[in-house]
Protein backbone atom coordinates (compact mmCIF):
# COMPACT_ATOMS: atom_id res chain seq x y z
CA UNK A 1 0.00 0.00 0.00
CA UNK A 2 1.55 3.47 -0.76
CA UNK A 3 -0.09 6.16 1.53
CA UNK A 4 0.11 9.92 0.88
CA UNK A 5 -0.94 12.75 2.76
CA UNK A 6 -2.40 16.21 0.86
CA UNK A 7 -3.40 19.24 3.34
CA UNK A 8 -6.74 20.46 2.61
CA UNK A 9 -6.78 24.07 4.77
CA UNK A 10 -3.43 26.02 6.16
CA UNK A 11 -3.72 25.35 9.70
CA UNK A 12 -4.98 21.41 9.84
CA UNK A 13 -7.17 18.86 7.88
CA UNK A 14 -5.60 16.71 5.29
CA UNK A 15 -6.68 13.81 2.91
CA UNK A 16 -5.00 10.61 2.64
CA UNK A 17 -4.56 9.00 -0.34
CA UNK A 18 -4.30 5.45 -0.60
CA UNK A 19 -6.11 3.73 1.98
CA UNK A 20 -8.24 0.60 1.16
CA UNK A 21 -10.50 0.00 4.00
CA UNK A 22 -11.90 -3.10 2.49
CA UNK A 23 -9.28 -4.95 4.05
CA UNK A 24 -8.79 -5.57 7.79
CA UNK A 25 -6.55 -2.26 8.67
CA UNK A 26 -2.26 -3.42 9.15
CA UNK A 27 -0.01 -1.76 11.13
CA UNK A 28 1.72 0.27 8.25
CA UNK A 29 -2.30 1.62 8.43
CA UNK A 30 -2.64 2.25 11.60
CA UNK A 31 0.21 4.74 12.15
CA UNK A 32 -0.28 6.36 9.03
CA UNK A 33 -3.66 7.38 10.10
CA UNK A 34 -2.49 8.01 13.84
CA UNK A 35 0.41 9.95 12.09
CA UNK A 36 -1.83 11.95 9.90
CA UNK A 37 -4.23 12.59 12.89
CA UNK A 38 -1.65 14.02 15.35
CA UNK A 39 -0.18 16.32 13.07
CA UNK A 40 -3.79 17.34 11.27
CA UNK A 41 -6.86 16.27 13.58
CA UNK A 42 -8.80 15.82 10.55
CA UNK A 43 -8.10 13.38 8.23
CA UNK A 44 -10.51 12.47 5.15
CA UNK A 45 -10.27 8.68 3.01
CA UNK A 46 -12.42 9.60 -0.13
CA UNK A 47 -14.13 7.02 -1.63
CA UNK A 48 -14.05 4.41 0.86
CA UNK A 49 -16.77 2.58 -0.01
CA UNK A 50 -17.52 0.47 2.57
CA UNK A 51 -19.93 -1.89 4.69
CA UNK A 52 -20.97 -0.67 8.55
CA UNK A 53 -19.28 -4.18 9.53
CA UNK A 54 -15.94 -2.45 7.58
CA UNK A 55 -16.36 0.82 9.03
CA UNK A 56 -16.86 -0.93 12.95
CA UNK A 57 -13.48 -3.17 12.07
CA UNK A 58 -11.48 0.19 11.02
CA UNK A 59 -12.56 2.07 13.91
CA UNK A 60 -11.86 -0.56 16.66
CA UNK A 61 -7.95 -0.18 15.43
CA UNK A 62 -8.55 3.03 16.99
CA UNK A 63 -9.61 2.44 19.96
CA UNK A 64 -12.86 0.80 21.80
CA UNK A 65 -15.95 2.13 20.44
CA UNK A 66 -18.49 4.74 22.50
CA UNK A 67 -21.63 3.65 21.66
CA UNK A 68 -24.63 6.52 21.03
CA UNK A 69 -26.60 7.73 23.91
CA UNK A 70 -29.87 6.75 24.99
CA UNK A 71 -31.91 9.46 25.20
CA UNK A 72 -34.80 9.95 27.73
CA UNK A 73 -38.02 11.32 25.83
CA UNK A 74 -36.73 9.79 22.37
CA UNK A 75 -38.57 6.91 21.81
CA UNK A 76 -37.86 6.57 17.58
CA UNK A 77 -37.25 2.98 16.46
CA UNK A 78 -33.18 3.02 15.80
CA UNK A 79 -32.36 2.92 11.53
CA UNK A 80 -29.04 1.37 12.09
CA UNK A 81 -27.37 -1.01 14.17
CA UNK A 82 -26.56 -0.48 17.62
CA UNK A 83 -22.76 0.78 17.26
CA UNK A 84 -23.68 3.31 14.58
CA UNK A 85 -24.90 6.64 15.79
CA UNK A 86 -27.20 7.96 12.91
CA UNK A 87 -26.72 11.42 11.77
CA UNK A 88 -28.94 11.18 8.95
CA UNK A 89 -32.21 13.05 8.23
CA UNK A 90 -34.07 9.44 7.85
CA UNK A 91 -36.59 7.21 9.61
CA UNK A 92 -36.38 4.00 10.28
CA UNK A 93 -38.23 3.17 7.15
CA UNK A 94 -35.66 5.53 5.58
CA UNK A 95 -37.90 8.47 4.73
CA UNK A 96 -36.79 11.80 4.89
CA UNK A 97 -37.82 13.68 8.31
CA UNK A 98 -39.06 17.10 7.56
CA UNK A 99 -36.31 19.69 9.20
CA UNK A 100 -38.86 21.53 10.88
CA UNK A 101 -40.72 18.46 12.45
CA UNK A 102 -40.07 17.86 16.60
CA UNK A 103 -38.40 14.72 15.31
CA UNK A 104 -35.42 16.71 14.39
CA UNK A 105 -35.54 19.59 16.98
CA UNK A 106 -32.68 17.79 18.73
CA UNK A 107 -30.48 17.38 15.75
CA UNK A 108 -30.35 21.34 15.04
CA UNK A 109 -28.26 21.75 18.55
CA UNK A 110 -25.24 19.99 16.06
CA UNK A 111 -25.45 23.18 14.46
CA UNK A 112 -23.35 24.82 16.80
CA UNK A 113 -20.08 24.23 17.36
CA UNK A 114 -19.45 21.05 19.40
CA UNK A 115 -16.81 18.78 20.33
CA UNK A 116 -18.84 15.06 20.20
CA UNK A 117 -19.46 13.05 23.30
CA UNK A 118 -18.18 15.75 25.70
CA UNK A 119 -21.10 15.01 28.02
CA UNK A 120 -19.82 11.63 28.34
CA UNK A 121 -17.22 10.67 31.37
CA UNK A 122 -15.22 8.67 29.42
CA UNK A 123 -12.67 10.44 27.26
CA UNK A 124 -13.94 10.41 23.25
CA UNK A 125 -11.20 10.25 20.67
CA UNK A 126 -12.32 10.74 17.25
CA UNK A 127 -15.67 10.36 15.77
CA UNK A 128 -15.33 8.58 12.24
CA UNK A 129 -17.94 9.83 9.69
CA UNK A 130 -19.25 7.98 6.74
CA UNK A 131 -20.85 9.49 3.91
CA UNK A 132 -23.20 7.07 2.28
CA UNK A 133 -25.62 9.37 0.81
CA UNK A 134 -24.92 13.05 0.20
CA UNK A 135 -27.36 15.84 -0.81
CA UNK A 136 -26.01 18.16 -3.92
CA UNK A 137 -25.88 20.98 -1.40
CA UNK A 138 -26.41 21.52 2.31
CA UNK A 139 -24.91 19.37 4.83
CA UNK A 140 -20.79 20.64 4.64
CA UNK A 141 -19.30 20.19 8.23
CA UNK A 142 -17.25 23.04 9.72
CA UNK A 143 -14.12 22.02 11.87
CA UNK A 144 -11.81 24.19 14.00
CA UNK A 145 -8.91 22.95 15.31
CA UNK A 146 -8.82 24.08 18.89
CA UNK A 147 -4.97 23.57 19.46
CA UNK A 148 -4.16 26.35 16.89
CA UNK A 149 -7.02 28.50 18.63
CA UNK A 150 -5.29 27.61 22.23
CA UNK A 151 -1.66 28.54 21.00
CA UNK A 152 -3.57 32.05 19.31
CA UNK A 153 -4.49 33.22 22.64
CA UNK A 154 -2.56 35.70 24.56
CA UNK A 155 -0.64 34.71 27.18
CA UNK A 156 -2.61 35.59 30.01
CA UNK A 157 -5.83 34.34 28.37
CA UNK A 158 -4.28 31.18 28.66
CA UNK A 159 -2.77 31.90 32.10
CA UNK A 160 -6.57 32.38 33.38
CA UNK A 161 -7.92 29.84 32.12
CA UNK A 162 -5.19 27.02 32.49
CA UNK A 163 -6.58 26.00 36.13
CA UNK A 164 -10.21 25.91 35.03
CA UNK A 165 -12.55 23.03 34.95
CA UNK A 166 -15.66 23.05 32.71
CA UNK A 167 -19.03 21.42 33.13
CA UNK A 168 -20.24 19.44 29.99
CA UNK A 169 -24.32 19.23 30.08
CA UNK A 170 -25.99 18.10 27.10
CA UNK A 171 -29.26 18.73 27.87
CA UNK A 172 -28.09 22.72 28.70
CA UNK A 173 -26.39 22.79 25.93
CA UNK A 174 -29.21 21.80 23.57
CA UNK A 175 -31.88 24.51 25.89
CA UNK A 176 -29.19 26.97 25.15
CA UNK A 177 -29.92 26.56 21.42
CA UNK A 178 -33.44 26.96 21.55
CA UNK A 179 -34.28 23.38 22.84
CA UNK A 180 -37.56 23.37 25.57
CA UNK A 181 -39.59 21.03 27.30
CA UNK A 182 -36.22 18.88 28.98
CA UNK A 183 -37.49 16.73 31.97
CA UNK A 184 -36.20 15.53 35.19
CA UNK A 185 -36.01 12.28 33.50
CA UNK A 186 -34.35 13.42 30.68
CA UNK A 187 -31.19 15.14 32.73
CA UNK A 188 -31.08 12.21 35.11
CA UNK A 189 -30.47 10.20 31.58
CA UNK A 190 -27.75 12.65 30.86
CA UNK A 191 -25.91 14.16 34.07
CA UNK A 192 -23.74 16.76 33.55
CA UNK A 193 -19.55 15.52 33.63
CA UNK A 194 -16.67 17.92 33.80
CA UNK A 195 -13.50 17.98 31.77
CA UNK A 196 -10.41 20.18 32.12
CA UNK A 197 -11.07 23.58 29.51
CA UNK A 198 -7.37 22.71 28.66
CA UNK A 199 -6.39 19.68 27.43
CA UNK A 200 -2.94 18.15 26.41
CA UNK A 201 -2.40 16.05 23.82
CA UNK A 202 -0.86 12.34 23.85
CA UNK A 203 1.73 14.27 21.44
CA UNK A 204 2.15 17.48 23.58
CA UNK A 205 0.08 19.94 22.30
CA UNK A 206 -2.52 21.53 24.31
CA UNK A 207 -5.89 22.13 23.16
CA UNK A 208 -9.10 24.13 24.07
CA UNK A 209 -12.29 21.90 25.08
CA UNK A 210 -14.97 24.03 24.49
CA UNK A 211 -18.23 23.86 22.46
CA UNK A 212 -21.89 23.59 22.46
CA UNK A 213 -22.15 21.08 25.21
CA UNK A 214 -20.26 22.93 27.75
CA UNK A 215 -21.91 25.17 29.88
CA UNK A 216 -20.59 26.05 33.25
CA UNK A 217 -17.10 26.44 35.25
CA UNK A 218 -16.92 24.64 38.40
CA UNK A 219 -16.89 27.12 41.34
CA UNK A 220 -18.36 29.86 38.73
CA UNK A 221 -21.47 31.35 38.43
CA UNK A 222 -23.36 30.42 35.47
CA UNK A 223 -23.32 33.79 34.17
CA UNK A 224 -19.95 34.27 35.00
CA UNK A 225 -18.95 30.98 33.06
CA UNK A 226 -21.08 31.49 29.93
CA UNK A 227 -19.28 34.74 29.73
CA UNK A 228 -15.97 33.23 29.88
CA UNK A 229 -16.75 30.31 27.04
CA UNK A 230 -18.67 32.04 24.97
CA UNK A 231 -16.25 34.54 24.58
CA UNK A 232 -13.56 31.58 23.61
CA UNK A 233 -15.91 30.01 21.60
CA UNK A 234 -16.16 33.64 19.42
CA UNK A 235 -12.57 33.68 19.62
CA UNK A 236 -12.17 30.16 17.97
CA UNK A 237 -14.94 30.63 15.80
CA UNK A 238 -13.33 32.95 13.71
CA UNK A 239 -12.95 31.99 9.67
CA UNK A 240 -8.87 31.71 10.14
CA UNK A 241 -9.37 28.71 12.19
CA UNK A 242 -11.73 26.77 9.96
CA UNK A 243 -11.94 24.11 7.65
CA UNK A 244 -15.48 23.95 5.35
CA UNK A 245 -15.85 20.16 4.26
CA UNK A 246 -17.79 19.60 1.52
CA UNK A 247 -18.76 15.87 1.36
CA UNK A 248 -18.62 13.64 -1.84
CA UNK A 249 -20.69 10.16 -1.63
CA UNK A 250 -18.07 7.83 0.32
CA UNK A 251 -15.70 9.88 2.33
CA UNK A 252 -15.13 8.66 5.45
CA UNK A 253 -14.24 12.18 7.81
CA UNK A 254 -12.21 11.40 11.05
CA UNK A 255 -11.35 13.79 13.47
CA UNK A 256 -10.21 13.71 16.70
CA UNK A 257 -12.85 15.26 19.15
CA UNK A 258 -10.45 16.06 21.86
CA UNK A 259 -8.91 19.08 19.97
CA UNK A 260 -11.19 19.87 16.91
CA UNK A 261 -14.80 21.49 17.63
CA UNK A 262 -17.52 20.86 14.09
CA UNK A 263 -20.73 21.46 13.19
CA UNK A 264 -23.56 20.71 10.42
CA UNK A 265 -24.46 23.18 7.98
CA UNK A 266 -28.78 22.74 7.63
CA UNK A 267 -30.21 21.67 4.83
CA UNK A 268 -31.83 23.98 3.81
CA UNK A 269 -34.53 21.32 1.62
CA UNK A 270 -36.31 18.31 2.61
CA UNK A 271 -35.39 17.32 -0.91
CA UNK A 272 -32.76 15.45 -0.60
CA UNK A 273 -31.80 12.45 1.67
CA UNK A 274 -28.91 12.33 3.48
CA UNK A 275 -27.45 9.47 4.89
CA UNK A 276 -24.11 9.62 6.85
CA UNK A 277 -23.33 7.01 9.72
CA UNK A 278 -20.56 7.41 12.68
CA UNK A 279 -18.78 5.62 14.96
CA UNK A 280 -17.11 6.84 17.83
CA UNK A 281 -13.72 5.64 19.51
CA UNK A 282 -12.95 6.10 22.57
CA UNK A 283 -9.00 6.68 24.17
CA UNK A 284 -9.68 3.50 26.51
CA UNK A 285 -13.25 1.11 27.56
CA UNK A 286 -15.06 -0.29 28.45
CA UNK A 287 -17.13 -0.37 25.03
CA UNK A 288 -20.54 1.24 26.09
CA UNK A 289 -22.38 3.55 25.78
CA UNK A 290 -21.84 7.67 25.94
CA UNK A 291 -24.17 7.64 29.27
CA UNK A 292 -24.44 4.27 30.82
CA UNK A 293 -22.97 5.46 34.17
CA UNK A 294 -26.25 6.67 34.35
CA UNK A 295 -28.02 3.90 33.78
MN1 LIG B 1 -21.24 16.12 16.04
Amino acid sequence: MSLTVKPLHPIFAAELIGADLTQPPDAELVRAVEDAMARYAVTVVRDARISDEDHIRFSRAFGPLELPPHLAGTSAKRRLRAELFDASNLDANNEIIPYDSEKRRLAKGAERFHSDSSFNSLPTKWSLLLGHIVPPEGGDTHFIDTRAVYDALPAERRARIEPLVAIHDFWRGRERTGLTGVTDAMRASMPAVTHPLVRTMPYGRRSLYIGGHATGIVGWSEPEALALLDELYDFATQERFIYEHKWRQWDLVIWDNRCTLHRATPLQTDRYKRDVRRTTVNEYGPETSANAAAY
